[in-house]
């Protein structure tokens, strides 16, 4: 009596929890937010409460970002909303994320392009976090967590069709666009203020390195630290 008593408690909470997910993925779409039905699809299928601290499950409704560990935040919904939307992630491209923070936007780009994701985090202790959220989520072997500074970009996968940075750079960091295909995308909030940035699609027109920058205007994120961003 007593186990199943505690078994249908916590039952019901986690689906109340994804109740209220469904209803903000609702709301994110009828604001125009969400755009396509793919990535709707997706963020039905990773809701952010797995990826929060146990203290803020009843929050990750909420569109705001919230804390992780080591000071960092995981963003807010409609921002990894945009970001998706900005990148436009096809089946099987080839895709680096810079900013592992929480697991959760790797495991939305995962949905999306169905083959391994790369993604690099610069704190052990955030490395430890995503790789705990993203094992209890099913995606130990599908999305790939690095130690290290991303800014550098990941060599070993080069070249990407996209590389998604979830962390603000006061410029573009070089070795990113060295990494990218010729036709690929950079996703990456760039502004001279540390919390302070514009969201930047670079593309990369040539071998050379040429691109084209489209700014899709104010957004708010933690510091990228690293050789080719902000210095500690
Ligand atoms: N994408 C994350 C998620 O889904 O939870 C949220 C990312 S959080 C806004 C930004 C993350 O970038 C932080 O965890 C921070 O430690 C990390 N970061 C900052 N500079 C970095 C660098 N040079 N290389 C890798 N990660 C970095």
């Amino acid at each position: 009596y007593f186990f199943s008593k505690f078994f249908f408690v916590r039952a019901m909470s986690e689906e109340e929890l994804y109740e209220r997910w469904v209803r903000l993925v609702r709301q994110l779409e009828r604001e125009g937010i969400i755009k396509s039905k793919r990535i709707k699809t997706a963020f039905l299928k990773v809701p952010r409460y797995k990826f929060v601290l146990d203290r803020y499950k009843h929050y990750a409704h909420v569109d705001e970002p919230l804390p992780i560990p080591a000071g960092q935040t995981i963003s807010a919904p409609h921002m990894v909303a945009i970001m998706l939307e900005v990148a436009d992630l096809k089946e099987g491209m080839n895709v680096l994320e810079i900013g592992t923070g929480s697991g959760w936007n790797a495991a939305l780009i995962y949905e999306l392009v169905k083959r391994d994701v790369y993604t690099i985090e610069r704190i052990p202790e955030l490395v430890e976090f995503a790789k705990r959220n993203l094992e209890e989520a099913g995606y130990k072997d599908k999305v790939h967590v690095i130690l290290g500074d991303g800014t550098k970009g990941f060599p070993p996968k080069a070249p990407y069709d996209r590389i998604i940075v979830t962390a603000g750079a006061p410029k573009i960091p070089e070795p990113l666009i060295e990494q990218l295909k010729v036709g690929g995308k950079l996703i990456i909030p760039v502004g001279s203020y540390h919390l302070w940035q514009e969201l930047y699609e670079v593309i990369k027109l040539d071998e050379k390195g040429r691109i084209k920058v489209i700014n899709h205007g104010g957004v708010a994120f933690v510091p990228l630290i690293g050789e080719h961003g902000w210095r500690e």
